[in-house]
């Protein structure tokens, strides 16, 4: 008699990630940040992912990619599935760019750091100037250097109006705030933005824990999403940890990195204990 196959339940997965740039040593914020991803993903019954941003050569090291697997051992993180490594994921991404090619949506552009910044006056103090569009248009020259930028107004215009979710709140997405991102770099062969995009949708992120800073970028990446035929996670950006004075772990130069509080015989779990109850750790390493 054959026996009656098992009925498909449709439950949708919770799947989050820690996905830190192996370009330095985590400090305190990231710890927060990959906590929230962590229980996030636990109290659903979900997994947490751990992905290694590692597609800027020239920064990233190896010895940081040990340290990250050590510091969130160390905090208590355990990750379901193998690590996956952006620098493996180079011909998924480079797929992607045909894509967007081939639909008329990028150009090459030469330009420097420098002639950017000085064309993109108007950049508010601190923030990366707008690219003018100089090389929008402009016809090939060889033997140049050059990267890929989106030609965001035409992006824009063939995706149509886009929403994301921020905390279950809809968001209307405004890309063109962004300008046109480099999506291939000179010295890489994606950027962050496709990178990140591609990967969440690879490996069924149905939830992106991250934070605050990080919220304008999902602007642009909804609008990939939508280019390049993905679906949408949920988005849970979270507020950024301020040292005394208010001033963001990350901008801090001396903001104390797990290793150095680890290597002080710091327990993890303590510390991992004290940000779940939203406070910023005090210990003699981390003044
Ligand atoms: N790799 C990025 C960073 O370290 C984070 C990427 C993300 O969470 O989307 O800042």
């Amino acid at each position: 008699m054959p026996t009656t196959p098992a009925p498909r339940t449709s439950a949708r997965v919770t799947v989050t990630r820690f996905a830190p740039s192996p370009t330095g040593r985590l400090h305190l914020g990231h710890a927060y940040s990959a906590i929230l991803a962590h229980d996030f993903a636990r109290a659903r019954d979900g997994k947490f992912l751990l992905r290694i941003e590692d597609i800027d050569g020239t920064r990233s090291r190896p010895e940081h990619i040990e340290t990250i697997r050590d510091d969130l051992a160390w905090l208590g993180l355990a990750w379901d599935s193998a690590v996956i490594h952006q620098s493996q994921r180079l011909p998924a991404y480079a797929a992607a760019l045909d894509q967007l090619r081939g639909m008329g949506l990028l150009y090459r552009c030469y330009c420097t750091r420098a002639e950017i910044a000085a064309a993109s006056l108007s950049a508010p103090h601190g923030a990366e100037p707008l690219y003018p569009g100089t090389c929008r248009g402009r016809s090939d020259e060889p033997d140049r250097l050059y990267c890929w930028r989106l030609d965001m107004a035409a992006a824009v215009a063939r995706a149509g109006a886009l929403t994301w979710q921020d905390h279950g709140r809809a968001i209307p997405a405004d890309p063109l705030a962004t300008g046109d991102v480099v999506l291939a770099r000179k010295d890489a062969p994606a950027s962050y933005h496709l990178a990140v995009t591609i990967d969440d949708a690879w490996q069924s992120v149905t939830d992106v824990v991250r934070g605050r800073d990080l919220f304008a970028a999902t602007h642009v990446h909804r609008l990939l999403q939508a280019l390049l035929g993905l679906p949408t996670p949920h988005y849970h950006h979270h507020y950024l940890l301020t040292g005394p004075d208010g001033v963001r772990l990350a901008k801090r130069h001396n903001a104390p990195t797990l290793a150095a509080l680890r290597e002080a015989g710091v327990e993890g779990r303590k510390i991992a204990a004290e940000l779940r109850a939203g406070r910023l750790p005090n210990h003699p390493a981390s003044t």
